[in-house]
């Protein structure tokens, strides 16, 4: 059956035989994959094609959470592998293309500065603490944020806030980019609100505890 799979995908053009998926279908035997004597899961799969263990990473908590919008994850799981198309990537790829940040013009964009440094990104979080009533501090890192004492809801809230505003700078600055402008750091918090708030009243269901339903009317999410 896998022949005739991989035969077909051949035939439509849509695989060559040194793709991914034809390497995963000649490495999964009889119900396991080969060297692995576990039977048959997704994650073993990859193991196997890439040869090497997977790094087990904390941050993904935060890029997978599920009070994030879909495109919110996307672009934070980008950023978080350093693939999001920066003027310094671009650069090394051999593209003709100026080095200096888009938004704030002072230093070379990257990612740590676009998402970091940049008074920009430095001004969304304080916005974004203040909102939430935590510190920029533990808003500005994964490692803090995912250790911060608090509800795992309200935490999961917060993990959403930072999300968003990751997606908020990557959109803002391909606006400044194409559009020559900059948003206001409060039109782009206001809107990662308007989406946590949509977001908790159409995912969380369940009743909630007197301290969160005290904070999320703090915070105006209900
Ligand atoms: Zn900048």
């Amino acid at each position: 059956m896998y022949y005739v799979i991989a035969r077909n995908l051949e035939v439509w053009g849509l695989l060559t035989a040194n793709s991914g998926i034809l390497q995963l279908l000649a490495g999964y035997v009889q119900g396991k994959w080969r060297g692995i004597d576990d039977p048959y899961t997704i994650a073993d799969g990859y193991t196997w094609l890439l040869q090497v263990p997977a790094v087990k990473v904390t941050w993904y908590k935060v890029v997978w959470n599920r009070y994030n919008l879909p495109k919110w994850s996307f672009i934070m799981w980008l950023r978080q592998h350093h693939r999001l198309l920066t003027l310094d990537r671009l650069r090394k790829m051999g593209m003709d293309v100026p080095s200096l940040c888009f938004i704030c013009g002072l230093d070379t964009e990257d990612h740590d500065h676009l998402f970091s440094q940049c008074w920009f990104a430095k001004q969304c979080y304080h916005l974004a603490a203040n909102w939430l009533h935590v510190s920029v501090d533990v808003l500005s890192s994964c490692g803090k944020l995912l250790k911060h004492r608090c509800s795992m809801f309200i935490r999961q809230v917060c993990m959403a806030a930072v999300v968003g505003i990751s997606y908020g700078i990557w959109r803002c600055r391909n606006l400044c980019r194409l559009e020559g402008y900059v948003t206001h750091p409060s039109k782009l918090v206001a809107q990662v609100q308007q989406d946590c708030r949509r977001r908790v009243s159409g995912i969380f269901s369940g009743s909630m505890n007197r301290t969160d339903k005290d904070w999320c009317r703090s915070v105006g999410l209900i």
